[in-house]
């Protein structure tokens, strides 16, 4: 059962600042129905200048085209979401992340509403304190580097379905089970293919690789979902002077990596130990994934002026 009591806790709702409790959709939903519901996720840090959001504009331009994506007739423009973002925050202090989302909350018969009212929710928590340790107690450590398990069977990023740029719950599903199915298998993570068996991304996360000559490599745009993550780390690795390209990586291709990780905006930049019981590279994390792993923390937490202009502070 989720943790359905939240006494301190507000969610924005179409407008309002509605408890925790109040803030529910029914079973018979189109959003729940059907898995409509487009959402966007980003983190919040504290800094000396008060609370402030990672790539506000960045996450709401990404959620407008997956709205677009899924054709959802949204009435809300970029600058309303982003201020919605920020009162949802302002009234969740202590918050870590935003959970932004557009929704058919009408109960329907036909994949098509009769009503076609977007409802837009935003949920300013903290994951660990609000949801998992009241659910669960103690939250086990989250593994330094990862054992990945690669889905070969399902080429699960294909454009001409539901493109991988939308961030849909309904994209989830395929990703879930066979990320329940590495779970069940001993691994912590797994790895998708796109529709010519490449290497795309995580479920929740982008892949990047280091080869033996020191390039970092990511795949391209078409077969992932564009984070907010990725983009800045290869931000990073142009500040650092790292070289990078952005191409597709043959399965073929890990077995020979010098370092590889995945990065998201909750896994930060997350090692990866092992692709299918074989170790990756030699040290983990290797020395590139370890400097922008540390990059990206400074910047996040305000202490790196260049990227000063990527948080967005909800105060001011
Ligand atoms: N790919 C998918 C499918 C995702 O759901 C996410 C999480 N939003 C990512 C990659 C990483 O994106 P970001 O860095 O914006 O969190």
């Amino acid at each position: 059962m989720l943790p359905q009591h939240q006494p301190d806790r507000r969610i924005w709702l179409d407008g309002a600042l509605v408890p925790w409790a109040e803030a529910t959709v029914h079973v018979l939903s189109h959003s729940h129905a059907r898995g409509s519901m487009v959402f966007d996720f980003m983190s919040v840090h504290e800094t000396p200048r008060g609370a402030a959001i990672f790539r506000l504009p960045d996450h709401v331009d990404r959620f407008l085209t997956s709205v677009r994506l899924v054709g959802l007739p949204l009435r809300m423009g970029a600058e309303e979401l982003a201020s919605a973002c920020k009162e949802a925050v302002r009234a969740n202090p202590g918050a870590k992340v935003v959970k932004l989302q557009a929704f058919l909350p009408s109960i329907e018969i036909d994949v098509v509403p009769v009503d076609d009212h977007v409802a837009v929710a935003v949920a300013a928590f903290d994951p660990r304190a609000d949801v998992l340790e009241k659910k669960q107690g103690p939250v086990p450590a989250v593994p330094k580097a990862v054992k990945i398990w690669l889905e070969k069977e399902r080429k699960q990023r294909r454009p001409d379905i539901m493109h991988p740029h939308a961030k849909v719950a309904a994209n989830y599903t395929s990703p879930m089970a066979a990320k329940w199915a590495a779970r069940k298998r001993g691994y912590d993570e797994v790895l998708l293919v796109d529709e010519h068996g490449f290497v795309a991304e995580g479920p929740t996360t982008n892949f990047f690789l280091v080869d033996q000559g020191g390039v970092l490599r990511t795949p391209p745009d078409e077969s992932v979902l564009l984070g907010v993550t990725r983009r800045s780390i290869l931000a990073l690795a142009e500040h650092a002077k790292i070289p990078f390209v952005e191409e597709p990586i043959s399965i073929g291709a890990l077995s020979g990596a010098a370092e590889a990780f995945l990065t998201g905006t909750t896994a930060g930049v997350w090692p990866i130990a092992s692709v299918d019981d074989q170790a990756l590279g030699g040290e983990c994390p290797g020395p590139i994934s370890r400097t922008l792993g540390q990059q990206f923390r400074e910047v996040t937490a305000g202490k790196e002026p260049a990227f000063a202009s990527w948080l967005h502070y909800v105060d001011e």
